[in-house]
Protein backbone atom coordinates (compact mmCIF):
# COMPACT_ATOMS: atom_id res chain seq x y z
CA UNK A 1 0.00 0.00 0.00
CA UNK A 2 1.37 3.96 -1.02
CA UNK A 3 1.19 5.78 1.55
CA UNK A 4 0.40 9.78 0.81
CA UNK A 5 2.29 11.83 3.03
CA UNK A 6 5.76 10.16 3.42
CA UNK A 7 7.62 13.94 3.79
CA UNK A 8 5.61 15.89 6.26
CA UNK A 9 6.62 19.17 7.31
CA UNK A 10 7.03 20.55 10.19
CA UNK A 11 3.98 22.85 10.67
CA UNK A 12 5.69 25.45 12.84
CA UNK A 13 9.06 25.94 11.19
CA UNK A 14 8.48 24.52 8.01
CA UNK A 15 11.77 23.50 7.43
CA UNK A 16 12.47 20.21 9.09
CA UNK A 17 10.80 16.70 8.58
CA UNK A 18 8.46 15.63 11.31
CA UNK A 19 8.43 11.85 12.88
CA UNK A 20 5.59 9.91 11.58
CA UNK A 21 2.58 10.94 12.99
CA UNK A 22 3.74 14.37 14.44
CA UNK A 23 2.88 17.99 13.39
CA UNK A 24 6.53 18.92 14.54
CA UNK A 25 10.08 18.55 14.18
CA UNK A 26 12.17 17.77 16.88
CA UNK A 27 13.47 20.81 17.34
CA UNK A 28 10.10 22.12 17.37
CA UNK A 29 8.78 19.80 20.03
CA UNK A 30 10.88 21.16 22.81
CA UNK A 31 10.04 24.62 21.87
CA UNK A 32 6.13 24.22 21.75
CA UNK A 33 6.69 22.06 24.87
CA UNK A 34 8.54 25.44 26.63
CA UNK A 35 5.84 27.92 25.36
CA UNK A 36 2.97 25.45 26.51
CA UNK A 37 4.46 24.83 29.94
CA UNK A 38 5.20 28.72 30.13
CA UNK A 39 1.51 29.47 28.96
CA UNK A 40 0.33 27.17 31.82
CA UNK A 41 1.87 29.02 34.45
CA UNK A 42 0.56 32.83 33.26
CA UNK A 43 -2.80 30.89 33.38
CA UNK A 44 -2.12 29.75 36.32
CA UNK A 45 -0.78 33.33 37.89
CA UNK A 46 -3.94 34.85 35.95
CA UNK A 47 -6.15 32.23 37.65
CA UNK A 48 -4.91 32.94 41.47
CA UNK A 49 -5.65 36.37 40.99
CA UNK A 50 -9.22 36.16 40.26
CA UNK A 51 -9.66 33.48 43.23
CA UNK A 52 -7.97 36.68 45.35
CA UNK A 53 -10.05 38.77 44.18
CA UNK A 54 -13.19 36.56 44.50
CA UNK A 55 -12.20 35.69 48.49
CA UNK A 56 -11.85 39.56 48.70
CA UNK A 57 -15.35 40.26 47.42
CA UNK A 58 -16.62 38.04 49.17
CA UNK A 59 -15.11 39.48 52.59
CA UNK A 60 -16.29 42.74 51.76
CA UNK A 61 -20.00 41.40 51.26
CA UNK A 62 -19.76 39.56 54.85
CA UNK A 63 -18.28 42.86 56.17
CA UNK A 64 -20.95 44.89 55.04
CA UNK A 65 -23.92 42.61 55.33
CA UNK A 66 -22.81 42.50 59.44
CA UNK A 67 -22.23 46.01 59.44
ZN1 LIG B 1 10.02 22.48 13.23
Amino acid sequence: MRRRFTHVMCIRCHENETPEGRPYCIHCTFAVRAEVEDGLRRLTDYLTAWAAFDQWCASRTRSAAAA
